[in-house]
């Protein structure tokens, strides 16, 4: 198992109880991966935990509280969210014109190219 700190992650204090200290508890990333014949990695189980500063004791603490948000926000949020997926569906699109115009223009250069090859 491997345990990463969140960087400007969580820092909780309170009493550790597995070594009884005042601690700061300091948010983890804890990755188990499994591993099947030592060489295919089958999948990755992430996990968050907090780790006392005293005795490195891995720990389960709650959640943080969800952010309540009224309607409003919520209603506001979403349709920010359909804005952008409309504009980013446009950006698509555009790209994509300017590829095609690209190879069109790349078409008509090889061809006069060719005209210019035959003498036409
Ligand atoms: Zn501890």
């Amino acid at each position: 198992m491997q345990v990463k700190t969140v960087p400007g992650g969580r820092v909780e204090h309170g009493r550790c109880p597995q070594c009884g200290d005042d601690a700061r508890f300091r948010e983890c990333i804890a990755t188990k991966t499994w591993t099947a014949y030592s060489v295919l990695d089958l999948a990755d189980s992430k996990e968050r935990v907090f780790r006392c500063s005293e005795c490195a004791e891995l720990l389960q603490l709650a959640p943080p509280p969800e952010k309540v948000v009224d309607p409003a926000t919520k209603a506001k949020l979403l349709a920010l969210k359909a804005r952008r997926a409309k504009l980013e569906m446009a950006l698509r699109a555009k790209e994509r014109a300017v590829e095609a115009s690209k190879v069109r223009k790349k078409a008509n250069d090889e061809l006069g190219e060719l005209k210019r090859k035959m003498g036409l």
